[in-house]
Formats: C-alpha cells, structure tokens, sequence
C-alpha cells in the first residue's frame, strides 16, 4: 500500500512536467501561434450587446446544438457527418483517447510533433509511438509503415499542417497511411486558417477517418472551442466520454455571434498569411538562420552558429517572447516565432538581428 498521499499518484503521471507557459506580461507575444488581432469595434459591441440575453443561471445546452449546426454550414462540414465539441480540440484529443484506452493499445503520431498527443497519450495509461519525421520534416514512409504494422495504433494523429515544424505533409503519403491504418486516423488541422488543404471533404469516403479543428487559430483562442467531424456512428461513441456541460453558456453564445459575423476574420487569416510570407522572405536573408517553409501562422527556425538558448534570452530581455524548441536531435538550435501584427513582426526581426550580431 503507498505510504504517503503523493504515492497514490502513478509513477508515469508523476514522471511528467506539467505544460509549461511562460509568463508573457508586458511582452511582444509571439509564442503560442495566437492570432494577434482583437475584434473589430463594431462586432465587439454587437457582441456585448448580445451577451446581456446569456442565461448563466442555467446550464448551457448539453450537445450546443445550434453552435453545431452553425459550425458545420461555415466550416464546410459534407452532409450526415457527425460533430462533437471539446473545451479546445486539446479536450478533442483526450476524449479519444479515453474512448479508445485498453491495455497494450497505443496511439501512434509524428516526431518531432504536437506534444499533446504524446502526454494525453500517458494520461490515460496508452503506450505513444512517435515515428519520426525524416530531417525535412516529411514522412518516413518506410517507418511510418513498419510501425503501423508493428504497434497496430488504435489511433493515428496526423497534424496538418504539423506543429511544430509548419508544413503540410503530402496527401497522397496520409492517404496510404488512411489506408493502411488498422484504427482510427485524426487528421489535426488547427493550422487550417493558414493552408490551402484540408481533409474535410474526404471525410465521406473513410469510415474511420476524422477531422478535428479548433477555433484558437483563427482568432477565437480564449473561447475554448474545437470540433471533432467524422462518421456519425463514430462520433456518437467518442460523445459519450464527453463531460456533460463541456461547452459554456458564454462560449457557446460567443462563438455563435462570432461566426455570424465572421467575414473579419478571412481577412485577418488573409494579413497573417501575406505576413508570414514576408517574414519568411526577411529570415531567409540573414546570415546563419535556416528558414523551414510554413504553410501555418508560425515559423520555424534554426540558427546554424548561435546558440540557440542565448538568442531566445536575448529576444527575451529585449521584451519578445517566441518558443524554445532547441532539444537534441532534429530540433536542435531551433526557435518557433508566431506570426503577429506587422509592428510585432518587425520588432522580432529587430531582435533576432540585434541577438545575432552581439
Ligand atoms: N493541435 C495542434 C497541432 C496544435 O498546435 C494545438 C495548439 N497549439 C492544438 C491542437 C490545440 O488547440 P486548442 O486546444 O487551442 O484547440
């Protein structure tokens, strides 16, 4: 029997550190690939306006029914798939894997990868294949096909375009991978506001095959709002691990106005694009910098003779916080900036040149 209460907690869980966020008071914010526009004036009003009819003495709808329906006519959802919410699509994740965890079962994504899927992974007591990318960052098709063979995943995360590397992998390789997966496929598309694919309108031809986006990205971050499409049958399952009440009275009432009058945000996707690009173009041009090709709202980069850590403290005290992803292997010396408003983008660019010439 444990001794002390601590005991009690599994030795996996206690092994962890728990996700870690920076402090970004009083900083030019560029690391959590936060959308960095406001609401426009006019809709913030509307918006506040339609708020005083919230009823927050009483419970929200169970399923958001009408969020649902609104979702699925804006996003493009193919008639008679399914759709369940999730607190963010990090809720998403963790839903499946409680639908799917059993002994011996494991969920197989990509390395280096989007951290969630290898720590919810744990959470819930499922052992995490991370097949790792090939130094471009594209599929290993040669690994990735031996160790679907070899670990028969209940669930294969493909991140689209992937986090933290930026690019989109190729379809017609995640389509072998649909094909050839013995459980479910989660084609992630967080960054979906940023590239000019999705996985959406195949969803009807694969009966195992799901979409999960998020609102986070394209403007709506503190909302908490991700949606899960797929096989109605499917989704009807994965909701009933769903906490009863998972999406607030006021989200669900945000999200709603917001997507009414969502013309804005195309547009500001449309200024972090163009940015981006500009971004990549400045970068490309400084000495020493490795420049990866991002078709989502961030940037990866490596320093080929700085030193990584010293360049991110640099930025730091110079007041801009972007993310450290400098670890051994193919990560090493790499930093990931977010795409922000020009004024931000540019006094990253000031930085990382000051940081580089000291
Ligand atoms: N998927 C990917 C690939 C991500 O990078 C992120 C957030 N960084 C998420 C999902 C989670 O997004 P949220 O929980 O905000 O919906």
């Amino acid at each position: 029997m444990p001794g002390k209460p601590i005991d009690w907690i599994r030795p996996e869980i206690r092994e962890l550190s728990a996700y870690h966020v920076a402090d970004a008071t009083g900083m030019v914010k560029l690391d959590a690939m936060e959308n960095p526009y406001r609401l426009p004036d006019e809709v913030l009003r509307q918006w506040q306006q339609d708020l005083l009819t919230a009823d927050l003495n009483r419970y929200p709808d169970p399923q958001a029914g009408a969020l649902q329906q609104k979702l699925k006519q804006i996003m493009q959802v193919p008639e008679g798939q399914g759709m369940v919410l999730g607190n963010g699509s990090d809720e998403l994740i963790q839903m499946l894997a409680l639908a799917v965890a059993a002994p011996g079962r494991c969920i197989l994504s990509f390395e280096p990868g989007f951290v969630m899927y290898s720590m919810i992974s744990r959470f819930t007591g499922m052992n995490y294949i991370g097949v790792p990318l090939a130094d471009d960052f594209t599929l290993d098709m040669d690994k990735t096909r031996e160790a679907i063979e070899q670990n028969q995943p209940a669930i294969i995360f493909i991140a689209y375009p992937n986090n933290p590397t930026g690019n989109l992998f190729d379809a017609d390789a995640i389509g072998e991978i649909i094909r050839m997966a013995p459980g479910l496929v989660v084609i992630d598309e967080a960054y979906h506001p940023f590239a000019f694919a999705s996985f959406m309108p195949t969803l009807a031809e694969y009966g195992h095959l799901l979409v999960m986006r998020t609102v986070s990205k394209m403007g709506l971050a503190g909302l908490r709002l991700g949606y899960l499409c797929g096989d109605a049958e499917l989704i009807n399952e994965v909701n009933k691990v769903r906490l009863p009440y998972n999406i607030n009275v006021l989200t669900q009432y945000s999200a709603r106005f917001i997507l009414d009058n969502a013309g804005f945000l195309d547009g500001q996707a449309e200024m972090i694009r163009s940015d981006r690009d500009k971004m990549l173009k400045h970068m490309t041009l400084l000495d020493g910098v490795e420049v990866f090709p991002s078709q989502a709202n961030f940037i990866l980069f490596r320093l080929k003779h700085a030193d990584a850590d010293k360049v991110f403290d640099s930025l730091h005290d110079q007041g801009v916080l972007i993310k450290n992803m400098n670890s051994p292997g193919v990560l090493h010396n790499c930093l990931r900036v977010t795409v922000g408003t020009s004024e931000e983008n540019h006094a990253f660019l000031f930085a990382l040149e000051q940081a580089l010439n000291s």
